[in-house]
């Protein structure tokens, strides 16, 4: 027979700042929450360097420095903040199962899903066979390998600036691999890349492979207009070209859209299944920034508190 560790009021799956924001609110509305950080405690946050569009903090904040803060307060509240992953659930009736990874099996009441997103790669065999051996997707966590030394960034969003300008302080040149004639990074950020000398942008160009011996030694591009193909020499290779949301475990019981975004009703953090409340990454496609995961964790701590006093009352009446 399985075994139930406990049950619980309120259980949160994922701890960024739409997590920890759910269980701020949720553990001063005195619902008890028990997070489970998952992969990545703290999520994406703690491999960014500087926030600086945060409010609240008017000269920035490091990245990590922020969740750390997150995480304080969230437990200065009574949140059971747990190191575990999520393995699968079960969502469906009143009791909701979730299998965490050293075995224990809770029931709870209320889910509340903030698994955020993960960086995607472009999917090609060098990539993979020289991970961690000059192929990263965090300049921060990675970058102080590459001091003095020539990389490659790849995107052209708000991330690949981040990391192109990241890189260039400790760096000698930075090249950065854009697909089309344009970027899709805001301005401000396409200024600082531009003002930055040692980096240089190369439009239309895309990956072909990655080459070297036990470590990576360059990277033959293709320039997708022309068919012109490019060897450059580097030693570090930086992707940095997007999202993908970490909703696998719950494929098949919560409704999503094509790329796997949990969907949710209008103004509200409800998903199909009563009960169970998905916020920040794991359900935005559209903004993804912190101060807006933040946001819906606490609606989703809102909604939360209020399916649970609606489910008490009818049970009186
Ligand atoms: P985006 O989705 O905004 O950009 C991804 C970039 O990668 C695009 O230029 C895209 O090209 C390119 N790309 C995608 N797939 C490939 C591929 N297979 N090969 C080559 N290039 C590829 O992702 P980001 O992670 O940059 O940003 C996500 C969100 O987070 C945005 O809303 C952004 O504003 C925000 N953000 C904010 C920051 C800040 O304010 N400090 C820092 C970082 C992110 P194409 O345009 O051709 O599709």
């Amino acid at each position: 027979m399985l075994e139930i560790k406990e049950r619980l009021k309120v259980l949160i799956i994922g701890s960024g700042p739409a997590g920890y924001t759910a269980a701020i609110y949720a553990a001063r509305a005195g619902l008890d929450p028990v997070m489970y950080t998952g992969l990545q405690p703290g999520g994406q946050l703690t491999i960014t360097n500087d926030v600086e569009n945060y409010p609240g903090y008017p000269d920035g904040v490091m990245g990590p420095q922020m969740m750390t803060d997150f995480k304080k307060q969230a437990e200065r509240f009574g949140t059971d903040v747990r190191h575990g992953i999520v393995e699968r659930v079960e969502l469906a009736g009143d009791f909701k199962r979730v299998f965490i990874d050293n075995g224990d099996v809770i029931e709870t009441e209320t889910v509340i899903i903030s698994t955020g997103a993960s960086a995607k790669w472009l999917g090609i065999p060098s990539e993979e066979k020289f991970n961690g051996k000059g192929v990263s997707a965090c300049a921060v966590c990675d970058g102080f390998f590459f001091k003095g030394k020539d990389v490659v960034v790849v995107g052209g969003g708000d991330t690949a600036c981040e990391e192109a300008t990241y890189l260039s302080k400790l760096c000698r040149k930075v090249y950065m691999l854009v697909r089309k004639d344009h970027m899709r990074a805001s301005q401000i950020m396409q200024n600082r890349v531009e003002k930055t000398a040692n980096i240089e942008v190369l439009w239309n160009t895309e990956t072909e492979e990655i080459h070297g011996e036990d470590h990576m030694t360059g990277v033959r591009v293709k320039n997708n207009q022309t068919g012109e193909i490019t060897e450059i020499e580097a030693q570090g290779f930086f992707v940095a070209i997007g999202h993908k949301p970490n909703t696998d475990i719950f494929k098949g019981q919560l409704d999503m859209d094509k790329y796997g975004y949990i969907i949710t009703e209008k103004s509200s953090t409800k998903t199909n299944i009563e009960g169970v409340f998905a916020c920040g990454d794991a359900q935005d496609s559209v903004y993804r920034q912190a101060v807006t995961a933040a946001g819906t964790g606490c609606m989703a701590a809102l909604d939360a508190e209020r399916f649970l006093v609606e489910k008490e009352v009818s049970v009186v009446s």
